[in-house]
């Protein structure tokens, strides 16, 4: 019998930052804490790694009354249910799971970076040492087994649940109501309607654009929609996975070259 697809709901109103869920998320999938470093933020690391596959990101502000505040976004990969990063990678180490999750293959993977490039998120970390990339799995396997992720089962303030996908979406479509009832004008529920739905989606009390690196209104990129179409049956890949991934990138962010990973053990 086919598998519910299933949804993790995060809603960033009741996110205290605690991090129990970062490190919950190292813990069940055994990967090595980071060497960091203070650099005035309590965001720790700076960013995503190739064994950091959820990061609270923090954000400090001031609002149009002077008054700071801060923000906590759990980030991390989305599950879309049209994946640019399963269009463009060219082994099939990319590929949709059962229940909504986007599998990442590290046997098949051969390091292109391609995934890298064209997520709409920038979410896929590559690890030079191995010559792969990786990004949360949305513990399959865990949820193939009646187990939330362990991010959601550590979570002690309910602001992250995990469940088939309508009620995940009428849950969060009914806070939303809640919150504007509160006066929380902007409230929306962030994936539903981007890339065909995610599979993870932020219950948003600010328009998009005012949350730190925080993709608004994502889509799959057009350069990705002709890669599969045009450019891969072309032969690029016969001219080698860096060129190819020179020439994506340059298709969908211009000449600036790709970021490395900053940190590191
Ligand atoms: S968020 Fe990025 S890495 Fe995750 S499934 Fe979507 S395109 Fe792929
Ligand atoms: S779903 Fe699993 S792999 Fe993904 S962030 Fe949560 S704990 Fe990590
Ligand atoms: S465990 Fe829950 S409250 Fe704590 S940082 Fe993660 S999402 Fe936020």
């Amino acid at each position: 019998m086919k598998k519910k697809e299933m949804v993790k709901l995060v809603d960033l109103t009741k996110c205290t930052g605690c991090r129990s869920c970062q490190v919950a998320c190292k813990n069940w999938n055994q990967q090595p804490a980071a060497q960091t470093e203070n650099v005035g933020s309590h965001q720790n690391p700076q960013d995503l790694q190739h064994n950091t596959w959820t990061l609270i990101r923090f954000h400090e502000g001031t609002d149009a009354n002077g008054d700071m505040y801060w923000d906590f976004r759990k980030d991390g990969c989305f599950h879309c249910s049209d994946a640019s990063c399963v269009r463009v990678c060219p082994t099939g180490a990319l590929s949709y799971g059962e229940m909504g999750a986007v599998r990442l293959n590290q046997e098949l993977c051969i390091g292109c970076q391609y995934c890298t490039i064209a997520c709409p998120f920038s979410i896929p970390r590559y690890d030079k040492v191995t010559n792969k990339t990786y990004k949360c799995t949305l513990c399959e396997d865990r949820i193939t087994n009646d187990l939330p992720p362990a991010c959601v089962k550590a979570c002690p303030t309910g602001c992250l649940s995990f469940g088939p996908k309508e009620d995940m979406i009428a849950a969060g479509e009914q806070r939303v109501i809640a919150l504007k009832e509160m006066g929380h004008e902007n409230a929306s529920l962030y994936g539903k309607e981007y890339v065909n739905g995610t599979h993870v989606m932020y219950v948003l009390t600010k328009p998009e654009k005012e949350y730190a690196e925080l993709t608004v209104k994502p889509n799959v990129p057009v350069a990705v929609r002709l890669w599969r179409g045009v450019a891969k049956p072309l032969g690029l890949l016969s001219i080698g996975a860096v060129v190819g991934a020179s020439l994506l990138h340059y298709f969908i962010k211009g000449s600036k070259a790709p970021k490395e990973e900053e940190g590191g053990e």
